[in-house]
């Protein structure tokens, strides 16, 4: 059977239409204890403390409302730029992250094997000129010095890819050649590979520190 008898709790009990009894409130502005009349109230009924918190609000909503400007100019700059810029944005942080991989793996240029260079660049085994489909591949891109890169000329292209089938293989070079050379990029795409990028690269410095 139920028990049909009561607790004292229940008895107790307070219905929900019944106002609740106001707790005292420590002011926002003097701190002071305070025991409430409305329900929304943050500070003490002091003209001093209502105005000092009225015109603190004020430039806070103002600053909330600045700041969501500023975010929405930011969001809409970058939204009228040209896919262009996206692309490079994409090729230097994967270009960024090649170089690093190839520095700590120990590696030199790719072509002329110096260890000391004026400037490094990310050097594309298949050009990005000539392939944009291939032009994030991190087997495409190699760590190489600027005058290889900027002046190698046509003969390095073999020896170009003949260090790279030595490093990653032949199968992998194949796969990266097959890579049809027209492509349109999305900006979702790139964005993708740039996060990936970025998020490898700040990875293999946390390990080489
Ligand atoms: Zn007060
Ligand atoms: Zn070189």
């Amino acid at each position: 059977m139920y028990n049909t008898q009561r607790s004292h709790k229940d008895t107790v009990k307070r219905s929900p239409f019944q106002p609740k009894k106001p707790k005292p409130k420590k002011c926002k502005v003097c701190h002071q204890s305070f025991i409430p009349t409305r329900p929304i109230e943050p500070c003490c009924p002091s003209i001093q403390c209502r105005q000092e918190y009225a015109l603190n609000h004020l430039d806070k909503v103002k600053a909330k409302e600045a700041k969501a400007e500023r975010a929405k100019t930011r969001a809409e700059k970058l939204a009228s730029k040209p896919i262009k810029y996206w692309e490079s944005r994409t090729q230097d942080a994967v270009n960024e992250l090649r170089r690093a991989q190839d520095m700590a793996a120990g590696y030199g240029c790719v072509t002329c094997g110096t260890y000391d260079a004026d400037e490094w660049h990310g050097g594309h085994m298949i050009p990005r000129g000539v392939s944009n489909g291939a032009r994030y591949e991190y087997s495409n891109v190699w760590l190489q010095c600027r005058s290889c890169n900027l002046y190698g000329g046509k003969g390095k292209k073999v020896f170009f890819e003949s260090v790279v089938v030595s490093r990653v293989g032949q199968a992998e070079v194949d796969r990266i050649k097959a890579i049809p050379h027209k492509r349109i990029w999305t900006r979702e795409e790139l964005e993708e590979i740039y996060q990936e990028a970025k998020a490898a690269l700040k990875a293999l410095t946390k390990a080489n520190q």
